[in-house]
């Protein structure tokens, strides 16, 4: 198929529509832009996966709290087709904010237990705005494959639900965190690290590992492997602000006291303005 970018809904509804009809299979990976390699990895898994792979571009108002990056959300969508094009998606679905959210807007879909905790809590409008953009994409597009990564683990979750309460016929796939050489989750924000606080950032993913070998060696007290944490990224990361390390149970996000091979310790730090999650499976 041809490389297309479809700006309206209509012309999306009718793409998928022929896509359909000529029973080929969609995979769908949803992106704000400015897009790296950790999202290229979503639509080449995609394209193992599926006939046609539709990236939708999209940063989202709706799961941005008014004190939050909206309006500074890096966007380069010259460079994002580039990319998608020589990755090999077809479809680049790119609507307007005020086609998905007319003024008489009015309809969101809550996920309600799993988005208390972690993001929810520093964040309680953000996965209100989530499951609504994925929810319309999900409609507007019609994929057999939904791609998400496992970097915002806490909304794959969520989505999973979402798709499973509401019985969408579509196949979730979780794809894992590709990180920079120094274990730096790769992320559309980190190019608004200065350098000193780019030099911190690895302090996120080594305390994760440092979870992780502290669990493997028999300790199970959350607790103590959050205090080994905490001094980790106190001492290598000095100019972090923890929101959050947490310790839930996999699939339900239910906290934990003892640490388990089903537990995943997730973590928010703010460096400088820059806030960065990050997570780990302990086991
Ligand atoms: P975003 O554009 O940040 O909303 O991300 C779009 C999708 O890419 C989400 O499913 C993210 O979880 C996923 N993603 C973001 N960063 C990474 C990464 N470093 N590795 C794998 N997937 C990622």
């Amino acid at each position: 198929m041809k490389f297309t970018v479809s700006r309206s809904i209509g012309t999306q509804q009718r793409l998928s529509r022929k896509i359909i009809t000529q029973d080929k299979s969609i995979a769908l990976v949803p992106t704000m832009g400015f897009l790296h390699q950790g999202h290229l990895s979503l639509i080449r898994r995609g394209l193992r996966k599926a006939d046609i792979v539709v990236t939708s571009i999209f940063v989202n108002p709706a799961q941005f709290a008014p004190h939050e990056d909206f309006n500074q959300y890096p966007r380069d969508h010259k460079s994002d087709l580039q990319k998608i094009r020589s990755a090999g998606g077809q479809i680049v679905f790119m609507p307007k904010a005020s086609d998905i959210y007319p003024v008489d807007y009015e309809t969101y879909v809550t996920v309600e237990n799993m988005t208390g905790a972690l993001e929810g809590k520093s964040r309680p409008t953000h996965f209100r705005g989530v499951t609504t953009i994925v929810a319309q994409l999900f409609n507007i597009i019609r994929p057999d494959f939904a791609l998400f990564g496992m970097k915002d683990y806490q909304q794959a979750m969520v989505l999973k639900k979402m798709c499973s309460d509401l019985n969408w016929p579509i196949k979730m796939i979780i794809v894992p965190t590709l990180r920079e050489k120094d274990g730096l989750a790769m992320s559309s924000r980190n190019k608004y690290l200065s350098p000193l606080l780019r030099a911190e950032a690895p302090a996120l993913y080594q305390s994760l590992l440092a979870a992780r070998q502290s669990a493997r060696r028999g300790e199970t007290g959350a607790a103590a492997i959050r205090r080994q944490m905490k001094r980790l990224i106190d001492k290598a990361a000095p100019s972090g602000k923890i929101d959050y390390i947490a310790f839930t149970e996999m699939e339900s996000l239910i906290p934990v006291r003892r640490v388990d091979k089903n537990t995943v310790v997730s973590l928010a730090v703010k460096l400088g303005p820059i806030r960065l999650i990050d997570n780990l499976k302990i086991a």
